[in-house]
């Protein structure tokens, strides 16, 4: 049996094109590595570079002027209170609440998701999907916790304490999307450290979520009237206005529902999704809930002072 072209025992000229053949084979892996390391490299800096705080400021500004002017065009509801007083303590816990989610935000979050890609560590780094996918589905990750979250903060009594000053805005318009307590931000974010890291969410999806959920506040609170159609379609992917407005009624049975803040889906998913009529609901808390709201001193302390009252 003789021995076959090419083979590394045949005839030298046959020997060296077998070796010519090995070291090309050899390139050619070494290339593919190397290509394979620089795509993962770019990637990796794709979801670590973070934009610029004005880049990330930006859609959150604008939106919150266009829904202010909209306002005023298609009003949904009759304002109870005074609008400048009432707009410049929301305005106030909105300057708070952005220096909360900035700090803690540097400090716990953005520190796990870098970690994150980095290690490749988490789900969504272990399935190396594409990095648009890997992205949409981080941020999807991160608004439903935060559905699940919200559900928590009305079921248990601590994390009530901290939302009621939230629902305790006897009107709702563009800037009640920015009237959260600071205490509830800074607790909710330890938390989200974890969900980051679980998943395995990138700083980029961490960066687009953020500016989208704060856009996304801003417009299912704001006073504004849209026509039925739009508002009966647009719910059925996003929180509208009327969605919403059901979950900051006076009425427990309707406010403990529609706790979605982005995407509508998982009130459907859950079973919490209500719809009742516009005019049936009431905005802000009961009585005897309800507490002094007049003040922006009165409601940073309240969290701290008094029992809220637990409403499931
Ligand atoms: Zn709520």
């Amino acid at each position: 049996m003789g021995l076959a072209e090419g083979s590394p025992l045949g005839p030298p000229s046959s020997r060296v094109g077998h070796l010519r053949r090995l070291r090309s084979r050899r390139g050619g892996t070494i290339a593919v590595r190397m290509l394979g390391t620089r795509t993962r490299r770019i990637r990796q800096a794709r979801s670590l570079a973070r934009p610029s705080l004005l880049a990330r400021a930006a859609p959150p500004l604008c939106a919150l002027a266009a829904l202010a002017v909209l306002e005023r065009a298609f009003p949904r509801r009759v304002r109870a209170e005074p609008t400048g007083p009432r707009a410049r303590r929301n305005l106030a816990f909105a300057c708070l609440g952005v220096v909360t989610n900035l700090a803690l935000n540097r400090l716990l979050v953005l520190p796990v998701a870098r970690v994150s890609v980095q290690r490749r560590f988490g789900l969504l780094q272990w399935l190396r999907l594409p990095f648009a996918v890997e992205t949409a589905l981080g941020m999807a990750w991160l608004d439903y916790t935060l559905y699940l979250w919200h559900d928590l903060s009305h079921r248990v009594g601590v994390l009530w304490r901290l939302h009621v000053v939230h629902h305790a805005d006897r009107d709702m318009d563009v800037t009640t999307g920015l009237r959260f307590h600071f205490a509830e931000l800074a607790a909710s974010l330890p938390l989200r450290a974890l969900v980051v890291g679980a998943f395995g969410v990138s700083p980029r999806a961490v960066d687009l979520w953020q500016s989208a959920i704060v856009v996304s506040s801003l417009f299912h609170h704001a006073n504004l009237r849209l026509p039925a159609r739009v508002e009966r379609w647009l719910s059925l992917v996003l929180v509208t206005p009327h969605m919403h407005e059901i979950h900051h009624s006076e009425s427990a049975a309707d406010r403990n529902t529609n706790f979605s803040s982005g995407i509508a889906l998982w009130d459907s998913l859950h079973g919490t999704r209500k719809d009742a009529p516009s005019e049936a609901v009431v905005i802000g808390l009961p009585a005897s809930i309800q507490g002094d709201a007049s003040t922006l001193h009165a409601m940073l302390v309240r969290p701290f002072a008094g029992a809220a009252s637990t409403t499931k």
